[in-house]
C-alpha cells in the first residue's frame, strides 16, 4: 500500500537524512492541471529520493500518471500516459543554479518549506505536449474538412496550452 505524501517538504533536512518518499496524490488536488483535464479522476504516483550534491539539496525520481485530455484535433477525450524521470537541485540564487550539473534542473527555493504538490504539478505540466492529441491521425484531412480545420485554428488562438508553452519557456 502506498503512503500518503506530505503536502510540503523541507529539502535541506530531507536531503541531509537521505529521505525517500513514495506515494500518490489524487489528480484533483493539482488545481492548474485539473483546469485543462476533461476528467480529474485518477492518481499521480510519485517515487523520489532526496540527496545532496555538494552543498545543494537535490530530489530525483519518477512520476507516473494517466491524464484524460481533450484531443486538440478531434476534440474527443483521450488518455495520455505520463512517465517522467526528473532531478531538481534546490538553489537559493542564480549563481548556484549555474553551477548545477547538466542533468539537474534548478528549483529556486524561497523558503525552507516547499510545496510538494506544486513541485509535482510543475513536473506533470512540463511533461505535457504543446498540443495534446491522439498519436494517430484521428481526423482525415481533405478538402471537405475545411470547417473542422477552421474550428481548430480558432481553438488554438484561445488555447489553454499557450500557458504551458510560456511555463516551458521560462523554465529553460
Ligand atoms: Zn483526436
Amino acid at each position: 500500500m502506498l503512503d500518503r505524501l506530505p503536502i510540503s517538504i523541507r529539502p535541506v533536512s530531507f536531503s541531509e537524512r537521505g529521505k525517500k518518499l513514495s506515494g500518490v496524490f489524487e489528480i484533483s488536488v493539482l488545481d492548474r492541471l485539473s483546469d485543462i483535464l476533461q476528467d480529474t479522476s485518477g492518481i499521480v504516483e510519485i517515487d523520489v529520493s532526496f540527496e545532496k550534491e555538494g552543498s545543494v539539496p537535490t530530489v530525483q525520481g519518477n512520476i507516473k500518471t494517466n491524464l484524460k485530455l481533450e484531443c486538440q484535433v478531434c476534440l474527443s477525450q483521450f488518455e495520455l500516459l505520463i512517465d517522467r524521470d526528473f532531478k531538481l537541485g534546490f538553489v537559493t540564487s542564480l549563481e548556484q543554479a549555474d553551477r548545477l550539473t547538466n542533468d539537474c534542473e534548478p528549483f529556486i527555493m524561497e523558503d525552507e518549506n516547499v510545496s510538494l504538490v506544486e513541485l509535482i504539478e510543475d513536473e506533470v505540466l512540463l511533461a505535457l505536449p504543446d498540443i495534446p492529441k491522439h498519436d494517430y491521425e484521428c481526423v482525415k484531412r481533405n478538402d471537405e474538412d475545411i470547417t473542422i480545420v477552421d474550428e481548430e485554428q480558432q481553438l488554438r488562438s484561445d488555447n489553454p496550452f499557450s500557458v504551458l508553452a510560456k511555463l516551458k519557456n521560462t523554465g529553460d
